[in-house]
């Protein structure tokens, strides 16, 4: 129940109880006031018959010629008593009724006093006695009179005791009343009110410091209790609150802790690196570096921040383009790439090969270059050792071999006389071995050349189909034994190309020779010839075992063969395709094939028509 409601309550009925204990008190004063009344009347009546009693004694003793004079004015002002007597019960009218007859009987009475004197003066004995009788009889009036009087007195005294009484009952019911009010008031202000107020109290200091278990837990329905409910309700959405926030505040430290480890561990990692990281602004001035700048470029990583790239490699790292002294991004973007090999200026003053990898990213919405630099100055060293050492031993190889290639074909032809029947296969196979090896040796000699960039290649303007059908012819006794034959579907006999023309038959050659060892027994080779605007390109297509879809990203490389029992099969090196490319791309050409695995393959090389000789094409038509 509300607390307004229950101190209405108690008002109530505190009201109701004071004012029907003040209804009864003063209906008891009123009956006190009339019992006293009563008396003080009939006390009066006491007091004038005693006067009575006077007056007719004075007038037997004394003659007093006043007294009936008076006897009238005291029976006049007895009546007069009587007259106004409050009279509340029977008992009371009929003593009242009483005491008149007695006075109306001492008024007939009181004369006769008056008329013995007058009546007959000499006779004193007589009239004394008649006096002394007369006298008697207003004593006896009188008395019952009083008697009466007294009876009235003590009837309305023990009334006004019950009525004293009763008012008193009424009164201590009043102060009973308005203590248990007053009590019962302490208890609910106490109960539904301070005490829970103190809980509150107690929950607030609790909550301050921190105790979000503690619940105040008051079972009323007043609005202490509501308050009570609120305030646990808030204190339940705190504590919710605080464990949201705790396991937010957890998970928060243990991401930056991961987040920490995460950048020590980038750190670590850049920091032992071996090749140099480098972060450049759009500009290509240095923003970060890692230790390893140091070993490969002499400087520490903090005295290369703030300076442009540019000025840690040589001028001819950036080529015709480039200006060492630009400090802008130009110079960056002349290198940005992957795999380029440039030149370092190291702190000592040497200069020293790199290779160097540059992309660009951004951060934070800036663009951003990473420099990541190898000084390959042992790579290139050992590269050097590796090609002198090659070139000394295929030249001393190649010498004797041919020497002996030529004294094999000689027996083999019978030019020095007929070879013995048995001797013969062994003689044909040591033939055909020597040629094999002065082919590996000739592949690594050409390849150490193009490496060594000391192959000289002519471009002269010359028709393509005769250096086309020539390969084709060159090439047809080594398809005989594999009984493969070469066709030459499509042909460009106007066609004109700048090309140094023993390079272009031995591109040819190496395709045609691959197309025929990859094809099946009784396979068809097909070489074509067409234009693709101003160049020329020609396909070689065989139907063979095609080339394996994971060895088609190294199918160019040095020594890459996608079976290695290849060699023993089919013979060869693996530096045909590697020979291929440098030689088509030195003639201003590329190289390239499509092929899928279990149907053949098509290997072709693009040249430029020379438009010079070849003037139709001049518009790529
Ligand atoms: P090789 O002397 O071994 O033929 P190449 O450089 O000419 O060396 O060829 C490299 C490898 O490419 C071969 O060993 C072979 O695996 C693959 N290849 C070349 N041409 C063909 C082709 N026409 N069909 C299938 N595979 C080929």
């Amino acid at each position: 129940m509300k607390i307004r409601q229950q101190i209405n309550g108690v008002l109530a009925v505190s009201v109701l109880a004071i004012a029907a204990s003040l209804g009864v008190t003063l209906d008891r004063a009123n009956d006190l006031r009339q019992e006293m009344a009563e008396i003080s009347a009939a006390e009066n009546l006491i007091t004038s018959t005693t006067h009575l009693r006077l007056i007719a004694v004075e007038r037997v003793l004394y003659h007093e010629q006043r007294s009936p004079y008076q006897w009238d004015r005291k029976i006049k002002s007895i009546q007069a008593v009587l007259d106004h007597m409050p009279t509340s019960s029977p008992v009371e009218k009929s003593s009242v009724a009483f005491i008149r007859k007695n006075i109306l009987l001492a008024q007939a009475v009181f004369p006769r006093l008056n008329d013995t004197q007058a009546a007959d003066p000499d006779n004193s004995e007589m009239t004394a006695s008649l006096r002394a009788r007369t006298v008697t009889s207003i004593f006896v009036i009188t008395q019952e009179i009083m008697d009466k009087a007294e009876e009235l007195i003590r009837f309305n005294r023990e009334d006004a005791d019950a009525a004293l009484r009763a008012m008193r009952y009424a009164i201590w019911f009043m102060g009973l009343s308005l203590s248990g009010v007053i009590l019962f008031g302490w208890v609910t202000v106490s109960r539904g009110l301070l005490r829970p107020m103190r809980r509150v109290e107690e929950g607030a200091q609790r909550i301050a410091k921190g105790d979000y278990d503690f619940r105040l837990n008051i079972n009323s329905t007043n609005e202490v209790g509501a308050l009570a409910d609120a305030f646990d309700e808030m204190t339940a959405r705190v504590q919710n609150t605080k464990n949201e926030l705790v396991v937010e505040v957890n998970n928060s430290k243990r991401a930056e802790l991961a987040l920490k480890q995460s950048v020590q561990y980038t750190q670590t990692i850049l920091d032992n690196a071996l090749d140099a990281i480098l972060t450049l602004d759009e500009k290509g001035i240095i923003k970060s570096a890692n230790f390893a700048v140091q070993s490969i470029f002499g400087y520490q990583s903090d005295a290369m921040l703030g300076q442009h790239f540019s000025h840690f490699l040589t001028e001819s790292s950036f080529g015709e383009a480039g200006n060492v002294n630009a400090e802008t991004n130009k110079n960056i973007l002349l290198l940005t790439g992957k795999g380029r090999e440039v030149e370092g200026q190291h702190r000592e003053g040497r200069s020293f090969p790199i290779e160097m990898a540059i992309t660009q990213s951004t951060h934070d919405g800036q663009l951003l270059y990473i420099v990541l630099a190898r000084d390959i100055s042992e790579r290139r060293r050992v590269e050097q050792m590796k090609s002198e050492f090659v070139s000394t031993v295929s030249h001393e190889l190649r010498t004797p071999l041919t020497s002996v290639s030529g004294s094999l074909s000689l027996m083999l032809g019978g030019k020095l006389g007929d070879l013995p029947a048995v001797m013969r296969p062994l003689f044909d196979i040591a033939h055909k071995n020597s040629i094999r090896l002065s082919h590996l040796i000739n592949d690594l000699l050409d390849m150490e050349k193009l490496t060594a960039g000391k192959m000289l290649i002519e471009l002269t303007p010359q028709p393509l189909m005769p250096l086309v059908d020539q390969a084709v012819e060159s090439i047809r006794a080594f398809g005989e034994p594999l009984n493969v034959t070469f066709i030459v579907k499509e042909r460009l006999d106007t066609v004109d190309v700048k090309v140094d023309g023993s390079r272009l038959l031995q591109v040819l050659t190496n395709l045609l020779s691959n197309a025929a060892k990859f094809s099946p027994n009784g396979g068809q080779v097909f070489i074509a010839a067409c234009a693709i605007g101003q160049m020329v390109r020609v396909s070689i297509t065989d139907h063979g075992q095609g080339v394996p879809e994971k060895f088609h990203s190294q199918i160019f490389q040095k020594f890459a063969q996608a079976d290695s029992s290849t060699t023993r099969q089919k013979g060869g090196t693996g530096l045909g395709l590697a020979i291929t490319r440098e030689f088509v791309e030195r003639m201003n050409g590329n190289v390239g094939f499509t092929s899928k695995e279990g149907k053949g393959a098509c290997f072709f090389f693009e040249l430029p028509i020379d438009v010079e000789s070849n003037p139709d094409f001049r518009n790529g038509e």
